[in-house]
């Protein structure tokens, strides 16, 4: 049996008042039976989160990190200082840096590469753009981002990974994906897991959905057999939704 999974993804907003006034909201919902909790804030809150949680069920995550450990990478972050911070995991291949920074699945997948060297577990975001899935090719690109990202590792490793599948159409528009679309997905994800890694590890690995995750479509999307938690965008920033999507996966 899978754990479920909730993750929050601040993107660039959130403050130090709102990590303070978010966790006095959810330390309460985040005892010994919820599900597993992960906040990814911007980097400069990461150490004050790991402060503030320490004791708690709730798991502290980065949004990005270099494929570099050090070195001349202006405003980057590298994987063994996120560690020193405390991050325990970190999201690769949002749909955000594929298309506003132009990172490929090679950048991605060695991204992964150097979080698993470090002990951080990766959140591997994979999903479609509206054109490909009125196209018909959603599955297609979705599985080779898949392939991609995690080529090359050892079963052991990929069992460390997350996958989220994150439909791009579905980020940040208030549209979701039904749960229908998305379970199929997700059982499509974990159809490819079997032959990319064996069905041992594809059982083992946790599959989110994210894509205007909300407090009215949470126990609908969360309670369907193949998705294994949310990776929530907008409504992780809201001290009155939060709570309650991870209360609707624990
Ligand atoms: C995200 O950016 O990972 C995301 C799922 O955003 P939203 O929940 O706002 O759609």
């Amino acid at each position: 049996m899978r754990a479920k999974l909730v993750a929050a993804n601040w993107k660039m907003n959130g403050s130090f008042s709102l990590l303070d006034n978010m966790l006095d909201v959810l330390i309460p919902y985040s005892g010994e039976e919820s599900c597993q909790v992960v906040i990814c804030p911007p980097n400069v809150l990461l150490s004050s989160l790991k402060k503030a949680v320490e004791g708690t069920k709730i798991e502290v995550g980065a949004q990005n990190v270099h494929t570099e450990i050090s070195g001349a990478f202006t405003g980057e972050t590298s994987a063994p200082l996120l560690k020193e911070c405390g991050v325990q995991w970190c999201i690769v291949g949002h749909s955000e840096r594929r298309v506003l920074f132009d990172e490929s699945d090679e950048f991605i997948r060695n991204k992964t590469e150097t979080l698993l060297k470090h002990g951080i577990r990766p959140i591997l975001c994979v999903g479609e753009s509206l054109e490909q899935r009125e196209s018909g090719n959603h599955e297609e690109v979705v599985v080779t981002q898949l392939r991609k990202g995690l080529s090359g590792f050892a079963a052991d490793d990929q069992s460390r990974c997350v996958v989220a599948y994150e439909p791009i159409w579905a980020i940040g528009t208030g549209k979701t994906a039904t749960p229908e679309q998305a379970n199929s997905m997700h059982s499509i994800i974990r159809k490819e897991l079997e032959s990319l890694a064996s069905s041992e590890v594809a059982e083992k690995i946790q599959i989110l959905y994210g894509g205007s995750v909300n407090v009215e479509n949470a126990k609908i999307l969360l309670t369907q057999s193949e998705i294994d938690g949310a990776l929530v965008g907008g409504a992780s920033l809201k001290i009155d939704a939060f709570p309650q999507i991870v209360a609707a996966g624990s």
